[in-house]
């Protein structure tokens, strides 16, 4: 079985203010990068049509309706400080979501190895009733709770190497034991959540890093608590929300790893899935803002990925 990709055309059109640095070029810089040889063997899938109705597993209906009625006809509204939306707003978010549960389907049905999602927006700052932070809908979190009411999963491990807390799953699970969150990021950076002492029921695990931390201290804070962390709760399917602006490159925060951290992150994650997740592994794009660092970095994690 192969390494799937889930892309579509839809997601250059979520469009952000100029000078954003959420804007559509990040795909496509992602989609130069795997157009390489190197990746042919990448199974290339359009994403399918989501199912609005999922977005209820992570959001109630009032706030799901509400994003609704704010996607303008034309032009680009705020909808807060940093987030935006565009009359392909709704479409793309809706698609990022469809992919998200599709790939869920093809890691417990069998049809791939594991899955990486290029999809935008992202989701993981997006809180039960708040679109915030780039994002509008949880993927990450709807993706998991997906798992469980299709796939009978028991116990979904969400791993969040984003630079910025994923304060949105974090909400969303917090008082959730059936799924685990583990997340690094900098701190202190947005949305100012992610301490240690945030545990929700137990299954909150933060690594806060200060900034200007490098590959040591997060392949420590990855060895010493996400990973262990991992192998108490025994997961049924690993989801990682793959955010890539830990890298050195990246104008939005201080922390400087490069493409071999991701590769090794990736890899020690699908050790775990091994272990415990009949390999079951799906990634979920978030951030990431320097395109060059967010090229050699998604190139880096899907290389490793198509390793099995
Ligand atoms: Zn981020």
């Amino acid at each position: 079985m192969a390494t799937r990709l889930y892309t579509h055309p839809i997601f250059l059109e979520h469009l952000t203010p100029p000078g954003h640095p959420e804007r559509p070029d990040r795909l496509r810089a992602i989609e130069r990068v795997l157009d390489d040889e190197a990746f042919s063997a990448l199974d290339r899938v359009k994403a399918p049509e989501g199912d609005e109705k999922t977005i209820l597993y992570a959001h109630p209906e009032t706030f799901v309706e509400c994003v609704r009625a704010a996607i303008p006809r034309t032009g680009i509204v705020s909808i807060d400080a940093d987030t935006s939306a565009s009359p392909k707003s709704w479409q793309a978010a809706v698609t990022a979501i469809g992919a998200a549960n599709a790939a869920i389907d093809d890691v417990f049905e069998g049809r791939a190895s594991n899955v990486f999602v290029a999809a935008r927006p992202p989701g993981h700052h997006a809180e039960k009733t708040t679109a915030m932070g780039f994002c509008l809908f949880n993927t990450a979190a709807i993706a998991a709770r997906y798992a469980q009411k299709k796939h009978q999963a028991e116990r979904v491990a969400i791993v969040d190497w984003d630079v910025h807390h994923g304060n949105g799953t974090q909400d969303i699970f917090w008082d959730d034991p059936s799924v685990l969150y583990c997340s690094t990021h900098q701190m202190p950076l947005y949305p100012g959540t992610g301490a240690k002492s945030e545990t929700g029921a137990g299954n909150i695990v933060n690594a806060p890093l200060a900034p200007r931390t490098g590959s040591d201290m997060f392949r420590d804070a990855f060895l010493s608590r996400v990973l262990p962390s991992i192998d108490a709760f025994a997961p049924d399917l690993i989801i990682i929300s793959a955010g890539f602006d830990a890298h050195h490159r990246d104008p939005l925060a201080e922390i400087n790893l490069t493409e071999d951290d991701f590769d090794w992150a990736t890899g020690q994650l699908m050790e775990r899935a091994g272990r415990h997740s009949s390999n079951r592994l799906v990634s979920l794009l978030e951030g990431g803002y320097d395109l060059q660092g967010l090229a050699f970095s998604v190139a880096a994690h899907v290389g490793r990925l198509m390793k099995g």
